[in-house]
Order: C-alpha cells, then sequence, then structure tokens
C-alpha cells in the first residue's frame, strides 16, 4: 500500500533509515573504544611516478576492523568519528603507524619513498599539530620531507579555514610536503588556491573515471593539470583504473598516479611483499 507509483516501497524505505540511524549510533558508541581495542589498521596505496613508472610514495589509508562487521571503510566512519571528536586520536595513530612502517621498509633496503597521511578539519584546528608530526616522524629517525599530509580543500575555506591555512605553513616551513587532496570537488576559487601553501594537488577521482567517454571531463583534468603545473604545484590523479586513463593523464603531462590499476591499499604485510616483488621484477 506505500509503494508509489514509480514503485519505492515507502515503508521499506523508512525502515532502513532508522536501520541505519541504529547503526551510525552504535558504531559511534563503539568508536571510543575501538582505539585502546586497537581494532584499527593502517592500510597503504602505491603513489606512482606517471613517466619512470616507480613508486613515489605511500599513502595510509585508515580502516575498522570490527569484530562483528568486518573491515569497514573509512566511508563508514571517518564521518562519524569526526564528529564525536575522535579523529585527533585515530589521526595520531596513522601518523604513527606510518611513520613506523615507512621506517621500517626503509631498514629493510626497500625505500617506497615518502608516506601520505591525511589530515581532518579538526586536527587542522589543533596549533600543537605541527610539534606533534615533527616530533612523530623524529621519533621514527625519518625528516620532514618523508612526509606529505593530505587536507581536503574544504578544511581551507571559510574563517575555520584561516586558521587551519596557518597551521598548514607552519607545517610547510617545517618541511613537510602538503597536497590539495579530492581536488576539484571543494568549489575553491583559483584566486583561493594561489594563496595556499600547497605543493601537490590529488585531482579527484570522479573527473578521472569520466575522463575517458566524456569531453568535458577531459578538458578539465587538462586544465587541472596546466593549472598546478603554473602555480608550481606538483599534480597527481587519483582513482585509475584502466591503461587508457593512465595513457591520457600521461599525454596531459600529469606527474603522478594512484589506482587500482597500480596497486590498491594493502595492509602493511601484503604492502611489503608488493615492494618485494616489485624489486625483482625491476632488476
Ligand atoms: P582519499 O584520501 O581521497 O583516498 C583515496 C581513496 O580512493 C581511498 O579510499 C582509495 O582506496 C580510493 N582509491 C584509490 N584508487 C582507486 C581506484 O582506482 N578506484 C577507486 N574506485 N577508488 C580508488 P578509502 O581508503 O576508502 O578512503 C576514503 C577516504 O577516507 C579518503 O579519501 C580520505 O578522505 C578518508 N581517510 C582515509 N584514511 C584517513 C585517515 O587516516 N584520516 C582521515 N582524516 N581521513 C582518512
Ligand atoms: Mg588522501
Ligand atoms: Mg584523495
Ligand atoms: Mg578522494
Amino acid at each position: 500500500a506505500a509503494k508509489s507509483e514509480d514503485g519505492l516501497d515507502f515503508r521499506c524505505f523508512d525502515r532502513n533509515m532508522r536501520h541505519a540511524a541504529e547503526e551510525q549510533r552504535e558504531l559511534v558508541e563503539q568508536l571510543g573504544r575501538a582505539l585502546a581495542r586497537r581494532q584499527f589498521e593502517v592500510h597503504f596505496q602505491p603513489l606512482i611516478s606517471l613517466h619512470e613508472r616507480i613508486v613515489a610514495g605511500l599513502e595510509a589509508l585508515v580502516r575498522w576492523r570490527h569484530p562483528v562487521r568486518g573491515l569497514l571503510s573509512p566511508a563508514r566512519f571517518i564521518h562519524l568519528a569526526e564528529s564525536a571528536g575522535f579523529l585527533p586520536s585515530i589521526g595520531a595513530m596513522v601518523l604513527e603507524e606510518a611513520c613506523a612502517r615507512l621506517s621500517e621498509w626503509r631498514g629493510l633496503g626497500l625505500d617506497p619513498g615518502r608516506v601520505a597521511v591525511n589530515l581532518s578539519a579538526s586536527q587542522l584546528r589543533d596549533r600543537n599539530l605541527p610539534r606533534f608530526v615533527l616530533d612523530t616522524t623524529m621519533k621514527h629517525g625519518l625528516t620532514p620531507d618523508r612526509i606529505e599530509l593530505e587536507v581536503p580543500e574544504t578544511v581551507t575555506l571559510g574563517r575555520a579555514g584561516e586558521n587551519a591555512i596557518g597551521i598548514l605553513s607552519d607545517l610547510r616551513s617545517l618541511g613537510f610536503s602538503i597536497a590539495l587532496d579530492d581536488f576539484g570537488t571543494g568549489y575553491a576559487s583559483l584566486t583561493h588556491l594561489r594563496r595556499l601553501p600547497v605543493d601537490k594537488i590529488k585531482i579527484d577521482l570522479s573527473f578521472i573515471a569520466g575522463m575517458s567517454g566524456n569531453a568535458a571531463d577531459l578538458a578539465i583534468v587538462r586544465a587541472m593539470v596546466n593549472l598546478g603545473h603554473d602555480l608550481g604545484m606538483t599534480v597527481l590523479a587519483e582513482g585509475i583504473e584502466t591503461e587508457e586513463q593512465a595513457d591520457l593523464l600521461v599525454k596531459l603531462g600529469c606527474d603522478e598516479v594512484q589506482g587500482f590499476l597500480f596497486g590498491r591499499p594493502m595492509p602493511a604485510e601484503g604492502l611489503l611483499a608488493w615492494l618485494r616483488q616489485r624489486q625483482v621484477t625491476e632488476c
């Protein structure tokens, strides 16, 4: 009876909504304990230098090994963790783990370059963040040029954005590099971009997905690559899944790529095996 003319079942919709709300409440409750119980894992995805096709770095990506629900992707819990105030501590753990693994792999003679760590809006409100990032880096015997900090474009907008920009400038003065994540989705103006203390832009995967069949998306990607270069930035494209996309990006002069075509995010042991395998095949 609750079906609309195009067949949508509103009762079912309502039930799903309630179900989703319950799930969210439950996850928020469990988030606090999850950290102490070591349920978060850091996976690593290779960043590839497109011209030489060598590993230029890794991106650290968090996952939640939930005792009942299995491995949860960040899409399921990051926004909940951010609004419940857990991201500063989760973020600290991710940075710690990223530095520890990078240092370990370097010690094994498998140097993957630098490691990129995502920062959230709440972390960029903390004036002590630069000190903390520097201390963590040095504790693991690394130098700041080994660490890249990724921030979404939106974090730099508005009044809170001014503070975030100040903190990013401090990090950059310490020698860390800054990448603007999900570039193209944040509605930042070009004048705004020019003011940002940023070394790299990461073109959002939604543009890459449309690039092969859609002339507008291709034009946008081309414009973003040129803009980044004209502003003196490195340009990385996210979400490369096909050789066709990789070839197009070579033609556009893109510097780095990241995507399932080259390597998925992997747990630390998987990444180590992947690095070893590459070393063998490259020799
Ligand atoms: P992001 O920083 O833009 O990370 C890239 C996302 O694209 C990752 O999703 C990665 O798995 C996915 N990806 C990479 N290559 C491909 C591809 O070829 N095809 C497709 N379809 N996807 C690809 P993931 O790991 O699910 O992370 C989602 C988002 O969660 C991240 O987007 C980032 O915004 C956030 N996130 C992840 N880890 C952290 C963290 O430690 N701290 C914070 N604050 N945010 C995080
Ligand atoms: Mg990122
Ligand atoms: Mg990204
Ligand atoms: Mg993204």
